[in-house]
């Protein structure tokens, strides 16, 4: 085929590909506009999960009746003039695209009026052709509402989801605006019917409760930080938002949300911030549930690197790294509660009856959830100051657990988490002055190594930085003649299997891992009897580290049980 140039309207379908990707990236663009308009209230209102139908309302700036042809033509905006003015974006959106991109491949119809106009306009366009255009009664803002997307590409409208899909990723991406934007009031109707409302009450965390639930609203701590002077050089970074409490996590990162100047951006740095700050807090292969907003001078964040503006650059970014980083690691060790032991948990149906008996009738399902949500409702989570309190041990329990008592009821401690702990930040410690403490073996120990790669010099090498002083003894058998001071009377082979098992990923990684399995093997073990003494140094050791409450491997070193709790099982209140 000779080369020729694209006749408008194809070269339009597949440009609008970039923008319009699904229903989802449609309610996205208009949202942002209403945004950018300066709306209060933003209704979204979705048939067959955006497919059939989305119309968004809002009560913004609206468009003059003169420009509402221009507002559909390619490059067409109210946002930005000149190049300069891309450094320093504070609107949502300034490509200019999203309307043109959308009438391209789907029927629109606006309406809209500004405070100024006595009569609204309405504009139908098909296929980026105007059909229709004519004066109208309207309130004040912008009603855009787009039927049947891709109704003329075939082959987008092929990889169109089920309504159910296509429907959540509207409501995940109407939640995350109404969280970047809480003094907004959102509402999001699916199907004739009210699947998601914002209050617009300014404040983050009553969409957190909209968005999440109180139960886990409840689990949420508060970040506000802010960083650097913003002059020198030095970026100006503030981080706000919530993030969970180490015991509430879930299986995969889809819980962290991230807005940069509140616009909602996927970043892998941003990510992998937060979970540096939840090191050996989170059981392994868990994810906290975040929600952060980053804001930095515009002029540091180049905004326009891809179309649907999901990505974002930072010009420091390890200066936001570290601000996030060290905000959240702030926050949980500041503010992360003691889990309670919840006896009520155990015994609702009791609970339950009583209630029944004592309204004389049987409860709503509502009803239900709230009334074993009560406790923890009635007792707010006290604020520990990062430390423990102070802790009179009262003896052991199944040689496991130092039952202790604090100052406000009971705590268990496990005294091998407890341990683990302990060693484990004596050996950071230790890396970071002079490397560690090793000691010499009276007798070298001969150990088997199930390894399935050789091990080499340098491996060696990596294993004497950690106080491991091995030597090859021919085949899978090595000498081990020094090991860390701390692992002298524990397990030596098991911790040295362990630490060579772990060999082989990136070696900072691997490093963690290592100080991990020596305090592990050095701790002393479930099963083990204790003596009052050591029992208490065990405890004011504890209250001494970094982070008490939880073992390296990030499972609670102690819980808790109240006075409150106490009385109201022996039924005194
Ligand atoms: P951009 O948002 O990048 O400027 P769009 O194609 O989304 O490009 O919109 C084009 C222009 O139409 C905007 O710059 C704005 O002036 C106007 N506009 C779009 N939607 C609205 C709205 N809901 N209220 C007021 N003006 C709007
Ligand atoms: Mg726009």
């Amino acid at each position: 085929m000779p080369i020729r140039v694209l006749p408008p309207e194809v070269a339009a379908k597949i440009a609008a590909g970039e923008v319009v990707e699904r229903p989802a990236s449609v309610v996205k663009e208009l949202v942002e506009n209403s945004i950018d308009a300066g709306a209060k209230e933003i209704k979204i209102e979705v048939r067959q999960g955006g497919k059939r139908l989305v119309r968004v309302i809002d009560d913004g700036m609206g468009i003059p009746a003169d420009e509402v042809e221009l507002a559909f033509a390619r490059y067409s905006t109210s946002k930005l003039a000149t190049v300069d003015d891309l450094s320093h974006i504070s609107t949502l959106g300034f490509r200019g695209e999203a309307l043109a991109s959308i009438a391209a491949v789907a029927q629109v119809t606006l309406v809209t009026r500004t405070a100024d106009e006595p009569m609204g306009t309405l504009i139908r366009l098909e296929g980026s052709k105007v059909i229709r255009r004519a004066k109208t009664g309207s309130p004040r803002g912008t009603v855009v509402t787009v039927e049947n997307l891709f109704y003329n590409v075939p082959a987008r409208l092929k990889f169109l989801r089920s309504t159910v899909t296509e429907g959540k990723h509207i409501s995940r991406l109407v939640t995350r605006y109404a969280m970047a934007y809480p003094e907004l009031r959102f509402s999001l109707l699916s199907e004739g019917r009210i699947a998601f409302r914002s209050t617009g009450s300014g404040d983050l965390y009553d969409v957190l409760i909209e968005v999440y639930g109180l139960e886990v609203a409840k689990q949420m701590l508060r970040v506000a930080s802010a960083e650097g002077s913003g002059t020198a050089g030095q970026a100006k970074i503030s981080v706000h938002g919530y993030v969970s409490i180490p015991s509430l996590h879930r299986a995969n990162r889809d819980h962290l949300t991230f807005f940069v100047n509140r616009r909602w951006v996927q970043d892998r740095m941003l990510a992998y911030a937060v979970e540096e700050a939840y090191h050996t807090l989170l059981p392994k292969g868990r994810h906290p549930v975040v929600v952060l907003n980053i804001e930095v001078d515009p002029t540091l964040v180049d905004v326009n690197v891809h179309p649907t503006k999901r990505e974002v650059r930072f010009l420091q970014s390890e200066a936001v790294f570290a601000a996030v980083q060290k905000a959240v690691r702030h926050t949980l060790i500041e503010g992360a509660p003691i889990p309670t032991i919840s006896p009520f948990r155990v015994l609702p149906v009791e609970r339950l009856e009583r209630r029944e008996k004592l309204r004389g009738r049987r409860l709503s399902r509502v009803e239900m959830a709230l009334e074993v949500q009560r406790p923890a409702e009635e007792r707010p989570i006290p604020r520990m100051e990062g430390k423990l309190p102070p802790l009179r041990v009262l003896g052991q329990i199944a040689q496991t657990y130092i039952i202790a008592e604090g100052p406000d009821g009971m705590y268990l401690i496990d005294q091998h988490a407890a341990h683990e702990r302990i060693l484990y930040e004596r050996l950071l410690a230790a890396q970071r002055q002079k490397g560690p403490i090793s000691q010499t073996l009276l007798e070298p120990l001969t150990v088997e190594l199930p390894f399935q790669r050789e091990i080499t010099e340098e491996d060696l090498n990596a294993l004497a930085e950690l106080g491991f002083k091995v030597e090859p003894f021919g085949g899978q058998t090595y000498l081990v003649r020094a090991v860390p001071a701390m692992l002298k009377r524990g397990d030596i082979s098991a911790a040295l299997g362990e630490v060579l098992g772990s060999l082989g990923t990136n070696r900072e990684e691997w490093r963690e891992k290592a100080l991990i399995s020596i305090a592990c093997h050095s701790a002393v073990r479930a099963g083990q009897a204790l003596t009052e003494e050591e029992m208490k140094e065990l405890v004011r050791q504890l209250e001494k580290t970094e982070i008490p409450r939880t073992c390296p491997h990030g499972r609670p070193t102690l819980l808790r049980l109240t006075k409150a709790q106490l009385e109201r099982e022996f039924g005194r209140r």
